[in-house]
């Protein structure tokens, strides 16, 4: 049986995901910034061509990653406004702090979360 949150905990994971958000809106900034540096068009030879266009899928990669972590983490802290923070979206269970303390945005239980990876 997985417990609901304490107060002192529900006050923790606010402070770690206000956190998180200012910084990922840092990388999300920083990689549109990185993005404009580099150029396909510039005569750069094949290798280094290459080179610029897989660093270019794995920062594309990596961004996308982190806007739909701070998609979850502005999830998060509506839910905290509402008082609904530490149950999961998908069945209204507590998550539990363990999970949540790993990750803060979480938005579903480690059952859900396993029945919807397949
Ligand atoms: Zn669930």
């Amino acid at each position: 049986m997985v417990e609901e949150l304490t107060d002192g905990q529900e006050r923790e994971l606010h402070e770690r995901l206000r956190a998180l958000e200012v910084e990922l809106r840092e990388v999300l900034a920083r990689g549109r910034e990185g993005a404009q540096v580099v150029s396909l068009d510039q005569p750069i030879g094949r290798v280094s061509r290459m080179d610029a266009m897989q660093q270019q899928k794995m920062a594309e990669a990596a961004r996308r990653q982190a806007e739909r972590r701070l998609g979850q983490v502005k999830v998060a802290l509506a839910a905290l406004e509402e008082g609904d923070y530490g149950l999961c979206r998908e069945c209204d269970e507590p998550i539990g702090h363990r999970r949540l303390s790993a990750r803060p945005e979480t938005p579903f239980c480690l059952a859900c979360q396993g029945r919807r990876e397949g």
